[in-house]
């Protein structure tokens, strides 16, 4: 055989699999062995299904529109906070860090990170708590089960099928968010989103809350791990004091959760000998009389910090005046729109109209009012109900 025929013998595969097959270890996700799409799809000349999924949900309006959509501030609280779009995209920086450190599939991290929260309502969780209230006959709502409706059913971008018909992984990491025990246990690409996730809310709401004056500086360096991070932030720079000192301490609360991650899941590889996919979701649901084990997941120690950071955010961040003084008028106008399309679900776009007859009129105002950004919600119930 000469070389070129050896190279012939190479390019059999497709150049994206060649590269998964170097790069990636052998418990991350390949392309080639995925379950594939509900609709069968011609392969991409040179893109992976993977990357395919990334780009679809680039693409899609529900991605534009988590620009305009509460985290936890709104517009009304000034410009610097994080919007649901900005957070997506800190989770998703986040997490192909942790992806490539432990020569997981990046492309398929990028799409479920991109992807985790397309389906909040407007207004955050304010605006999920009331739709689950006004659906409370109908099964509620939660945002992860919407974010799988937009993907499977919502989107419409091709002549042929509704949604953006994603690899059967993608689904099973978003049903795997909704924690109603029916999807198969996750890959380790989408416990690395999960974990990401948390990493960028504690710190970018505890950044955005003292930027915006809900809480000092001081109060949160009686946090351990927010004191810890800015005692190795002010060894590595001398005193820091102000903006400074917040930011340099954040950032360490983020590098050191990221740096603690990797190398406990990398011993815990090991230590487990996992070898394959299919034994990280073997030892997920635990087995041979052994608890389940989350492979990317912090130490209990550094569990317990977080916690206490989360506490904090929620009871003087989440619950303060200043955010529920928006929030509650807000959910006000969320709820007489949702009942004014209810009688009039003729005013919908025709595809909402017409998913009526197959879903409900309730639900499919919900589908309409959770593709909503905050300001569209806002001129819309002004424009039909009146503004007051
Ligand atoms: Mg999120």
């Amino acid at each position: 055989m000469t070389a070129t025929a050896g190279l012939d013998g190479m390019h059999a595969a497709p150049d994206w699999q060649q590269r998964e097959s170097l790069l990636l270890a052998p418990w991350a996700m390949h392309a080639a062995d995925s379950a594939g799409r509900v609709h069968a799809e011609t392969p991409h000349a040179f893109r992976s299904p993977y990357q395919r999924d990334r780009d679809r949900i680039v693409h899609s309006a529900a991605f534009r529109r988590l620009a305009h959509k509460t985290q936890v501030f709104t517009g009304y609280h000034g410009d610097y906070h994080r919007s649901r779009l900005t957070h997506t995209l800190e989770v998703t920086s986040i997490a192909r860090t942790l992806a490539r450190s432990l020569a997981l599939n990046e492309d398929l991290v990028e799409t479920l990170a991109l992807a985790h929260d397309i389906g909040h309502p407007p207004l955050g969780h304010a605006g999920e708590d009331t739709l689950s209230e006004l659906l409370a006959d109908e099964g509620g709502f939660n945002h992860n089960a919407q974010a799988l409706r937009i993907v499977e059913l919502l989107e419409i971008r091709y002549p042929n099928f509704p949604g953006l018909n994603l690899s059967r992984e993608v689904l099973d990491a978003q049903a795997t968010r909704k924690k109603d025990g029916t999807a198969p246990a996750p890959l380790l690409e989408a416990q690395v989103v999960d974990a990401a996730d948390s990493i960028a809310y504690d710190t970018h709401d505890a950044d955005d809350a003292v930027e915006l004056g809900l809480v000092t500086m001081d109060e949160l360096l009686e946090i351990p791990l927010v004191a810890e991070a800015a005692a190795r932030a002010c060894d590595r720079y001398g005193t820091l004091a102000g903006s400074e000192l917040r930011r340099a301490a954040l950032h360490e609360v983020v590098e050191f959760e990221v740096a603690e991650l990797v190398t406990r899941s990398r011993a815990t590889i090991a230590s487990l000998g996992i070898e394959s996919v299919a034994q990280v979701r073997e030892v997920f649901r635990g087995h041979n009389g052994m608890p389940g084990v989350r492979i990317v997941s912090h130490a209990p120690a550094v569990t317990a910090g977080k916690r206490i950071l989360e506490q904090f955010l929620f009871q003087r961040v989440y619950r303060s005046d200043r955010v529920l003084a928006v929030r509650v008028p807000a959910q006000r106008k969320l709820t007489r729109l949702f009942e004014w399309y209810c009688l009039h679900p003729d005013e919908m776009p025709a595809s909402f109209r017409g998913r009526i007859e197959r879903f409900g009129v309730r639900r499919s105002v919900a589908d309409y009012i959770a593709g909503m950004t905050d300001r569209f919600l806002d001129r819309d119930h002004d424009l039909r109900i009146g503004a007051f």
